[in-house]
């Protein structure tokens, strides 16, 4: 059976993997569609968990033989990327995807797939909050943070091209409001 898909896309810092959490914890159905990337392991990061990690040459090398549905270089020698397979190995166990990517593959799944995906665009209050909220989960050096931050003003013009905006300021809000519309539209 082929499901359905749920993607939620940001600028990083915006909270969409914290609210891509809590709906695996609440929706069975779901499972998360594991990006490979070839970026350094983060702490408490596993493989196969948060991300298939690869070398460049061999992101490079799936590329080559077709195997990403969509695929980028999201900063200098960070290839991110979901895998065709990926998504068949979920349906197949007869779940619905959700996905935790940025803006352009975001909206890369959503005019492939169409009607079978909704594409939800998680708004930060504010720039200042993503700043902050990037310090405080102190994953980023300070370039990585200044790289990051350069990057989400354009990732919020997008926002009205995805089939809903949730505002992530308080996170109860947040999730309650994810919680409806993935339940509605899984209905
Ligand atoms: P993203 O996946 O979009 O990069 P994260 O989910 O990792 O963002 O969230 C970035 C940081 O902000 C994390 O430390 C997270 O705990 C925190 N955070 C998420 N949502 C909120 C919120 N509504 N208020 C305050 N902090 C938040
Ligand atoms: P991070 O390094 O913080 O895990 O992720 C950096 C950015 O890459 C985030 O915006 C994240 O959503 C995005 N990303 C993760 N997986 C994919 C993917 O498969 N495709 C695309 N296009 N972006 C991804």
């Amino acid at each position: 059976m082929e499901g359905k898909l749920v993607i939620f896309s940001a600028p990083s810092g915006a909270g969409k993997t914290t609210i891509v959490h809590h709906l695996l914890k609440v929706f069975p159905d779901l499972e998360f569609s594991v990006s490979a990337c070839s970026r350094e392991m983060r702490k408490g990061e596993e493989y196969g968990k948060d991300y298939y990690f690869l070398s460049v040459d061999e992101f490079k090398e799936k590329i080559e033989k077709g195997e990403f549905v969509e695929w980028e270089e999201v900063y200098t020698n960070n290839f991110y990327g979901t895998l065709r397979a990926e998504i068949e190995r979920i349906w197949k166990k007869g779940k619905h995807v959700i996905f935790d990517v940025d803006v352009i593959g975001g909206l890369n799944l959503k005019k492939q797939f169409g009607e079978k995906a909704l594409a939800i665009f998680v708004m930060p209050p504010s720039i200042e909050h993503l700043e902050k909220r990037l310090r405080s989960r102190e994953t980023e050096n300070a370039e990585s943070i200044a790289r990051r931050i350069g990057k989400a003003e354009q990732e919020l013009k997008t926002a009205n091209q995805f089939d809903k905006i949730i505002l992530n300021d308080k996170l109860e809000n947040a999730f309650e409001e994810a919680e409806k519309t993935v339940e509605e539209f899984l209905k």
